[in-house]
């Protein structure tokens, strides 16, 4: 079968399994080489691809609930979606969301994924108490922060590199409403968008979507998102309604100006000042949800996205150069978001350290990725990284640079012997 990530690029061919019990995958694994476990493929590149698949999402149990803690004990293929319509309504959701709710459990855990409120809670591997990891022979281990911990850290984050994820125990937090109170503030440019985050460590969620063709002294322009839990207020589901884009889209209507007239009237449209309205969580969380299929929007040969992690010391500077080097390349989409992460977790390769984050798509065309590579030396020189469940197409050397504890996590697959049997597209690549 023929298989892509998010971005869709590249398509290949796999030979794919779907297990939902773990006599059967254990069998499999036994006899099987080269695979990586594939949940909802909301990865963008070439994480979730190997020769060989093993497809998680029929392992789709919730197996255990305390509502006096918020404990959750889960399959590692049922989605946060899921998670959300069976605990939302008893005041319970995610301690920690990325931009989409359709994601499983397991990916969530190796890709160790943040939200909007990195810089007060950290990952999700920081809500993950323990979980049951199936190794290279069809054995289960459990782990956590006491139990098999190496193997905890290099899980959590690992891209699916040392093992399948079966089960996890996961804390939720208890919400008193199903909506955010959200404030908009506009920012003229880079310096006062960071002025903006700084101002505002104090927010349980903030975010900034930012314009990444404006120039000179527009340059970095966004408008910054402030949430708050609502104190009070109903705890319902929204509606499930979606739109759809158009099948086929030529990948043409994305160009610099389609984009830079998006960016201009998004711009002026946000630009006035919000305080404290009140919006569905959905709508904050997730608001990509509403619309089915986005990803075809960019056309045929599809896209990527590029996310970025400078230390904060050298995010100005290193953030002017990018998008200096964007906008005149006339690369770049509307979909850009600019995040100030708090401090780096132990795991050996989750993404976060302490510092602002940029991420933007860009549709996959000819002249990108020795661009992306010019991206990649102003991110080296400045101490930052780039998001393994993003990428699809960066260097060894970039990798190895910028993952100071690379060594450790394949010291770790060795010692398991983990190396011949999981691994994917992205990990050959990155020789690890
Ligand atoms: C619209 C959108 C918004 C997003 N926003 C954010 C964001 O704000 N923050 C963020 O951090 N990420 C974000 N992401 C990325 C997404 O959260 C991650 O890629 C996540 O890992 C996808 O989960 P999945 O179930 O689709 O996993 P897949 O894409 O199927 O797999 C991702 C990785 O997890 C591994 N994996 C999956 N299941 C298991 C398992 N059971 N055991 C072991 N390994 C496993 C795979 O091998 C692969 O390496 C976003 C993605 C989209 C499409």
């Amino acid at each position: 079968m023929k298989l892509t990530g998010w971005g869709r690029f590249p398509v290949i061919q796999v030979r794919g399994q779907s297990f939902n019990n773990q006599e059967a995958l254990s069998d499999y694994l036994q006899s099987a080489d080269g695979c990586v476990a594939h949940g909802m493929g909301r990865s963008y590149g070439d994480s979730a691809l190997s020769e060989q698949v093993i497809f998680t999402r029929r392992f789709n149990k919730i197996l255990s609930f305390d509502p006096q803690t918020g404990i959750v004990v889960c399959e590692s293929g049922v989605s946060l979606a899921e998670l959300i319509d069976a605990f939302l309504p008893r005041g319970w959701f995610p301690a920690v969301v990325p931009g989409t709710k359709y994601i499983s459990v397991g990916g969530a855990i190796a890709s160790d994924v943040h939200g909007k409120n990195h810089h007060k809670v950290g990952c999700f591997s920081e809500q993950v108490l323990a979980f049951e990891l199936m190794g290279p022979q069809g054995e289960v281990v459990r782990c956590s922060r006491r139990e098999n911990a190496p193997l905890f850290h290099a899980t959590c984050g690992g891209m699916g590199l040392t093992g399948v994820i079966l089960r996890a125990e996961l804390s939720l937090k208890p919400i008193l409403s199903s909506s955010i109170r959200e404030s908009l503030i506009p920012a003229r440019n880079l310096e006062e968008v960071f002025r903006l985050f700084e101002e505002n460590l104090a927010a349980t969620y903030s975010v900034a979507w930012i314009d990444c063709l404006a120039k000179h002294e527009h340059q970095g322009r966004s408008i910054l998102m402030l949430g708050e839990p609502a104190e009070a207020g109903l705890l319902t589901l929204p509606s499930a309604k979606t739109w759809t884009v158009p099948m086929g889209l030529p990948g043409f209507c994305l160009n610099q100006y389609s984009v830079s007239l998006f960016n201009y009237f998004y711009y002026q449209l946000k630009s006035n000042f919000v305080a404290g309205r009140l919006v569905p969580l959905e709508e904050f969380f997730f608001p990509l949800d509403k619309i089915a299929h986005w990803n075809k929007l960019y056309g045929r040969r599809g896209f990527t996205q590029y996310q970025l992690v400078l230390p904060k010391e050298a995010s100005l500077a290193g953030l002017k150069l990018i998008l200096g080097r964007i906008a005149g390349a006339g690369l770049g989409s509307f979909l850009a978001v600019l995040k100030l992460f708090g401090p780096e977790n132990a795991n050996y390769l989750s993404f976060p350290l302490g510092g602002y984050t940029l991420a933007l798509d860009f549709k996959i065309q000819n002249r990108l990725f020795p661009f992306l590579d010019e991206l990649d030396r102003i991110v080296l020189d400045h101490g930052g990284r780039l998001y393994l469940t993003k990428d699809v197409r960066m260097s060894r050397e970039v990798f190895q640079k910028s993952y100071p504890r690379w060594e450790q996590f394949a010291q770790i697959r060795e010692l398991y012997r983990l190396t011949e049997k999981f691994n994917s597209l992205q990990s050959k690549r990155l020789g690890v």
